[in-house]
């Protein structure tokens, strides 16, 4: 990605409210216990007397929660096939890692087959993936991440950040929604050929995956289906703080912070962390689609941009934590839920009174 820092000039002293929280006694806390269980109580035998769910809400079988573990494991088989730059053997092998997982979560996949040209260089053929999931609605919601890693000279890059972490991720979010009805039509799209083959993404270098894919949309006339795009990209860092993306959506980055802090980790987004975020939903934000959100760390191994470890060697497994991948992707889950929800009501589609 390439990330403009704003800026804002003063520089505001941030701080923390600490949130002064009464601590029970141990009478209290019996007494709490005690109300909670008469509570419980009441709400079953008000859902027995129903004798049903709220119509909006799945059933709880069928809602699955996020794991962090599960998502490292493939970050981890990622890192394992070694550089993955596009056009490369560790691409096409990347490839194949990630059908295999979303064919065993059961979603179809579909190769979206590219040539990309850059400036100077031979042509080099690329692969999109977009797996889908149906929805009650043919509106689209788009999460969106890259697998290629950057070709660094002389550097073994394995991007366990900056190529695996949004992978594993989606993949995971890909067992999670895999039973759940969903009301958009939901796709999840492993972008190829993100990093530029120059030091830096530009206008004509990088981006390629997701402008073939904008390009195509565009073309076919499914773009006009797009309700949100979502990216998610160097989400592993072990010191995890997401930035505020100053070109995404307010309604998305409102739902997004108030599903964080839903799930106990509000605090993966930094507000002080103030950019101009440009990446694989640019394409699509370029072409029209008004509701992106981007969810980038770019501040990577410290609290400066891009970080010291961006685009270096040590963007290893030292590097990235499960712990991170399962914030975030908590997160994500609950957002994807309120996002579709909205879209739902704001456009009357989906499986109203089912
Ligand atoms: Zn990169």
């Amino acid at each position: 990605m390439r990330g403009e820092p704003f800026s804002c000039g003063a520089r505001r002293a941030i701080v923390a409210s600490a949130a002064r929280r009464r601590v029970p006694s141990g009478h209290d806390a019996e007494r709490a216990a005690v109300l909670k269980l008469r509570a419980l109580l009441l709400l079953a035998s008000l859902l027995v007397a129903c004798g049903e769910r709220a119509a909006d809400t799945p059933p709880a079988a069928a809602r699955l929660a996020f794991d962090g573990a599960r998502a490292f494991a493939d970050l981890e088989a990622l890192v394992r096939i070694g550089p993955r730059p596009a056009g490369s053997e560790g691409a096409a092998r990347a490839r194949e890692l990630i059908r295999e997982r979303l064919r065993q979560a059961g979603w179809p996949v579909e190769d979206h087959a590219f040539t990309a040209q850059p400036l100077g260089s031979a042509p080099v053929p690329m692969v999109n993936l977009i797996a889908r999931h149906a929805g009650a609605s043919a509106e689209r919601l788009i999460l969106i991440t890259h697998y290629d890693t950057k070709l660094i000279p002389g550097v073994e890059f394995v991007g366990a950040n900056d190529g695996a972490s949004g992978t594993a991720v989606l993949l995971e979010l890909a067992r999670v929604f895999a039973a759940e009805p969903l009301p958009l039509t939901t796709e999840l799209v492993f972008a190829d050929g993100e990093e530029a083959f120059g030091p830096n993404i530009t206008e004509h270098d990088g981006l390629y995956g997701s402008t073939a894919l904008a390009e195509r949309m565009q073309a076919d006339g499914s773009l006009a289906q797009v309700r949100s795009v979502i990216l998610v990209d160097m989400v592993g860092d072990r010191d995890l703080n997401l930035v505020s993306d100053l070109g995404s959506s307010p309604l998305l980055r409102g739902i997004f912070a108030r599903a964080a802090a839903s799930v106990g980790h509000g605090a993966i987004v930094d507000e002080r962390a103030l950019m101009a975020v440009v990446d694989d939903h640019t394409p699509f934000q370029r072409r029209g689609v008004e509701h992106v959100l981007a969810l980038i760390d770019f501040q990577f191994g410290a609290r400066v941009s891009p970080g010291p470890l961006w685009h270096t060697a040590r963007d290893d497994l030292s590097a990235v934590s499960a712990a991170s991948l399962n914030a975030v992707g908590m997160a994500l889950v609950e957002a994807v839920r309120a996002i579709e929800e909205h879209w739902r009501i704001a456009d009357g589609t989906g499986a109203q009174g089912d």
